[in-house]
């Protein structure tokens, strides 16, 4: 059964493909179901509303299933922002480095017990028929005080779990901890009561 996922982001597409293929569910992306999905805004304060938003949209425009993820990191010390705001923390849409080196300056003199923080990843999936499934997976941390590790993306290098950052493991290792596996492994086990048996392998 085809699904399309309301991201352009293809590493999110293998992400779910792995996750979702053994329910014999195939995504497709908006580029690759010719949907486009330029207009819609996350104007939710939620990660789940923002979540929500997308996979209606999609669901809309593409008259098929549509899956849709928002994610964000949440710090303690900053009363969980940047939250909803992470992709533009600094101003600018997906500048990491800005965002990183604002988040280490707000930081700085937040002693180590008190760097706590937790990425979140709400996923949704909303069927034509109008049924609506939503799963969050959260992933515990804490705030280093450094960058270190060149994988990843975004807060990856910042980002530590048992001393090492996100971005130093490999995407195995960091799919098998993340928010947003967690949150796909949630949404793995949910489906099959939404598909049809038939339309399983
Ligand atoms: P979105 O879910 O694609 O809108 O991502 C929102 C923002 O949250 C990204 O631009 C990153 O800054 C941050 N983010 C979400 N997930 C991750 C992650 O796994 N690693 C690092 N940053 C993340």
């Amino acid at each position: 059964m085809d699904f399309l996922i309301a991201t352009h982001n293809l590493k999110k597409r293998d992400e779910l493909q792995r996750i979702l293929s053994p329910l014999g569910v195939h995504v497709l992306t908006a580029d690759e179901a010719g949907v486009d999905l330029s207009d819609v805004e996350e104007t939710g304060t939620t990660f789940l509303e923002n979540a929500l938003l997308k996979a209606r949209a999609g669901c809309k425009e593409g008259a098929m299933p549509c899956i849709a993820d928002d994610s964000g990191l949440c710090v303690d010390a900053l009363d969980g922002a940047p939250g909803v705001y992470s992709a533009r923390f600094a101003g600018e849409h997906g500048n990491d480095e800005k965002n990183n080196e604002k988040l280490l300056g707000l930081l700085r003199d937040v002693p180590d017990e008190k760097r706590t923080a937790r990425f979140v990843s709400a996923v949704a999936c909303v069927f034509p028929d109008g049924r609506e499934c939503t799963v969050e997976g959260v992933c515990e941390g804490v705030v280093g005080r450094s960058a270190r590790g060149a994988g990843g993306f975004g807060y990856d290098p910042l980002f530590y779990v048992g001393g090492r950052s996100f971005a130093e493991l490999t995407a195995a290792q960091k799919d098998a901890i993340s928010h947003r596996g967690n949150a796909l492994r949630k949404l793995a086990a949910a489906l099959p009561a939404y598909l049809d048996a038939n339309e399983r392998k």
